[in-house]
């Protein structure tokens, strides 16, 4: 059910998509909202692409291409065009996962490089966009996050991820572009907001470019953004978030009841919803000192924005919020929020077929795990299926 009258037009949502196109989501979602099938389809998906059955050909006309934009750059930018004429602008996502040697840290850094050049000709595209473990090793990452002193070779390894990370906010920062920077496990994370929060230092010292990413299902976030608040206010730069509930958790519950410590996930999803919606309050309260990317499928959680902005006499365009969606996913809320002037984003992943495929997994699991999402995106879809084919018998 949708809970606001504002996500219900369907013939804006749904504007840029034919008929065949419609179909095609619908028969998708279908698919997605069967867990067996998902879970057959994800070990049978694997299996062939590392016996290298021919099977890329199925998945791009299926999952890849309804949530990816193509295999390159510019596969994508007939989306991004068609996007932006509805006032949505797109985030390119080069989605390359579990890449682990020096060469492919520097191919991803090019890749996000080539984008800020690509972004830097095209109004259309504001945000680049990197996973900090598409940079550096994860072992790193948790190895200083646990405080531990690297070796020699370690530490002129990770001088190599910060000098990554450097590269691409100094390029943005030159170009005007702002760069968001995924969160990840928790286990990894405190070294990589270390590193970000030294990039917002440097770069973020008129406006922000550089945005870290919070995952409001961890307990501890409203308290390290205030913190970082504080030290923010202290030095004298902005702060940039991408406010998310989160996407590992139930890999982060499983490794805390295996090491035997306690969950950083809030006790249930009520305690999530609120913990996010805290932090959106908290954020437009002091917006002079902060840009917040809400990066969030939640029509609650994105009214509550919308109503906020509405109450605190703040325009829908302010250039200091961002709504964004994943690419294939509630266009009712993009296609809806853009009509109304709000500025929104986004995340277009592309890559090679077998490179996203963790990617495509996760969006599947997540269709079908997160209650209420895949009969939404169906509901949504039936209702405009009924409401053309009204259209045409008129
Ligand atoms: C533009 C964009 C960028 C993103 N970037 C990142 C990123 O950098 N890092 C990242 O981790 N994720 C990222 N995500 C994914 C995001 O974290 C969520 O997994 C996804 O958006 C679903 O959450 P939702 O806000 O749309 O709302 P909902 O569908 O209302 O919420 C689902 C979420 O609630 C939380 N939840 C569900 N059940 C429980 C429970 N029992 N107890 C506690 N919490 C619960 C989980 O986080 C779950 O994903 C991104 C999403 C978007 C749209």
């Amino acid at each position: 059910m949708i809970t606001h009258p504002i996500f219900e037009n369907t013939k804006v949502a749904f504007a840029l998509k034919s008929d065949a196109e419609l179909e095609r989501a619908y028969f998708l979602f279908k698919m997605i909202s069967i867990q067996p099938l998902v879970k057959i389809g994800t070990a049978a998906t694997n299996f062939a692409i590392k016996a290298s059955l021919p099977v890329e050909g199925l998945i791009r006309v299926t999952v890849f291409n309804h949530f990816c934009g193509g295999v390159n750059e510019k596969d994508c930018l007939p989306v991004i065009d068609k996007m932006y004429e509805k006032g949505v602008s797109s985030v390119l996502d080069y989605s390359v996962e579990g890449k682990e040697s020096e060469f492919e840290f520097d191919a991803a850094l090019e890749k996000v490089l080539k984008i800020i050049d690509f972004a830097r000709e095209r109004e259309a595209m504001p945000f680049a966009v990197f996973k900090p473990t598409g940079f550096g090793r994860f072992y790193l990452f948790e190895k200083l996050g646990k405080g531990e002193s690297l070796t020699e070779a370690e530490s002129e390894e990770w001088q190599k991820v910060e000098q990554r990370f450097d590269a691409v906010c100094s390029k943005a920062k030159e170009n005007d572009i702002s760069v968001l920077i995924d969160a990840e496990e928790s286990w990894m994370q405190d070294a990589s907001d270390n590193l970000v929060t030294k990039m917002m230092r440097k770069y973020n010292t008129e406006k922000a470019i550089v945005f870290n990413t919070l995952q409001m299902y961890r307990h501890d976030r409203l308290q390290f953004l205030k913190e970082q608040h504080e030290l923010a206010k202290r030095e004298g730069f902005y702060l940039g978030y991408k406010l998310v509930r989160g996407a590992y958790m139930e890999k982060e519950n499983e490794r805390a009841e295996k090491l035997n410590y306690p969950t950083p996930i809030c006790k249930n999803k009520f305690a999530t919803d609120t913990n996010f919606d805290n932090a959106v309050k908290y954020m437009l309260e002091h917006l002079n000192d902060m840009y917040m990317f809400a990066g969030t499928h939640n029509e609650d959680s994105s009214y509550l924005i919308m109503q906020q902005m509405h109450e605190k006499a703040i325009a829908n365009n302010d250039s200091r919020i961002w709504f964004g969606q994943l690419y294939g996913m509630s266009d009712h809320i993009s296609f809806n929020l853009a009509s109304k002037g709000y500025n929104v984003a986004k995340y277009i992943p592309f890559g090679p077929v077998k490179d996203v495929m963790p990617y495509l997994i996760r969006r599947a699991e997540e269709n079908t795990s997160v209650a209420g999402q895949t009969g939404r995106e169906l509901n949504l879809l039936t209702k405009e299926k009924k409401r053309r084919k009204l259209e045409e018998d008129i």
